[in-house]
């Protein structure tokens, strides 16, 4: 499959798709580059579908424009867009073999034979699938038929890729093979990628952009490191990652030299602070529970906050602490399994600790 020189580029224009009682899609503006894999990353019902499909073309949207590489094309039938899709269900069409339906795209757009079957041929190289042509859909596992909705979409040379959900259906370690296999056919074909998936840690590993919809509107847009380090709103930091979340308000700059969250009860935890623009009134930190290190109490560190260990989980590669502050408040902390790291047992009082540039802080 010859390689294109450039992915095409996406852009939504306050996009919008109403049901009867309800708004799916909420005037939403996406710009996304040539070349481009963004993903949007949202629970289920946030309106991701509803976005692929009229990109697609396969529903149109109730207001709003779509631009490919600058021309308006909202109204353009779906086959006219030069646009690949790929659903979680495969939808490959089961009585045709492999190679039949990779081909299926050319056909229709009346290719000679001859070059369907080199493309086609070429198409099944790049995903892997060599040699497999004159199966039917259901002599292949999972990940197969996979491989070959992919190669029907790509078979054509679009230049922009949708993907719904691609990886949902199969298991964990396929998965995570799969967005290996997807992160090098992006980086061979330069195609523009628009992901979409409910699974935070996938969006974070494979895209250059995430851009998390949060009822049909796009709450934050941003890298990976972006949205995990300075969540935009409550609801990044609650979707990406764990947090503890604790209200109170901004003490700035105290004597150390940096800003302290007080909790209703005065409990003072060390923070990275606001903005002065936004600083007035009530604010809520967001602190990563790994960011914590516990440590004894013995020799009490200048902005620790004391608490008890009231129970520890043994995860594997890391061991969940909860921990009682003395209000009552819980804050959950993350700390590595290595003989480096002090481990604190249930019931013993220790010291949380963390850098307060680590920390970030919304107006509540
Ligand atoms: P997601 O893919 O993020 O799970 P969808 O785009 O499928 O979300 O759906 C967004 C909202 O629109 C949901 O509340 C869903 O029930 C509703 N919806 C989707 N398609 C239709 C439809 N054809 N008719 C009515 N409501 C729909
Ligand atoms: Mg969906």
């Amino acid at each position: 499959m010859s390689a294109r020189a450039r992915g095409g580029r996406l852009i939504l224009q306050s996009l919008t798709k109403r049901y009867p009682g309800m708004v799916a899609v909420d005037g939403m503006d996406l710009e996304v580059e040539s070349g481009e894999f963004i993903t949007l990353l949202g629970p289920s019902g946030s309106g991701k579908t509803s976005t692929l499909m009229m990109i697609a073309g396969f529903t149109p949207p109730s207001s709003g424009e779509i631009l490919i590489d600058d021309q308006p094309i909202t109204g353009m039938p779906p086959e006219r867009r030069n646009i690949g899709v790929v659903f979680q269900n495969y939808a490959l069409f089961p009585h045709m073999t492999v190679e039949r339906n990779v081909g299926f795209p050319l056909k229709m757009r009346g290719l000679a034979r001859e070059e369907i079957r080199e493309r086609v041929g070429a198409a099944l190289d790049l995903v892997q699938l060599s040699g497999l042509g004159a199966r039917l859909p259901r002599e292949l596992s999972g990940g197969q038929q996979q491989r070959v909705a992919l190669a029907r979409a790509l078979v054509f040379n679009p230049g922009i890729l949708l993907m719904d959900e691609p990886l949902g259906a199969l298991d964990k370690k396929l998965r995570e093979q799969m967005q290996f296999e997807l992160k090098r056919i992006h980086s061979e074909l330069s195609v523009t990628v628009i992901y979409v998936t409910h699974d935070q840690e996938e969006a974070l590993t494979m895209s250059d952009r995430v851009a998390l919809i949060n009822q049909g509107r796009i709450e934050q847009l941003g890298r990976a490191e972006e949205l995990y380090e300075r969540p935009a709103s409550r609801f990044v930091a609650e979707f990406i990652g764990e947090s503890n979340l604790v209200e109170g308000r901004i003490d700035r700059g105290n004597s150390d030299g940096y800003d302290v969250l007080v909790t209703d009860s005065g409990i003072r935890l060390p923070a990275a602070g606001l903005p002065p623009s936004q600083s007035s009134g009530r604010a809520l930190l967001v602190l990563r529970p790994e960011k914590i290190a516990l440590l004894p109490i013995a020799n009490p560190c200048r902005g620790a906050v004391r608490g008890t260990v009231r129970e520890l989980t043994y995860v594997g590669d890391f061991t969940r602490y909860r921990v009682e502050l003395d209000d009552g408040a819980v804050i959950t902390a993350k700390r590595p399994n290595s003989k480096e790291v002090v481990r604190a047992g249930a019931g013993e009082t220790v010291q949380l600790i963390w850098h307060p540039e680590d920390t970030c802080v919304l107006s509540a």
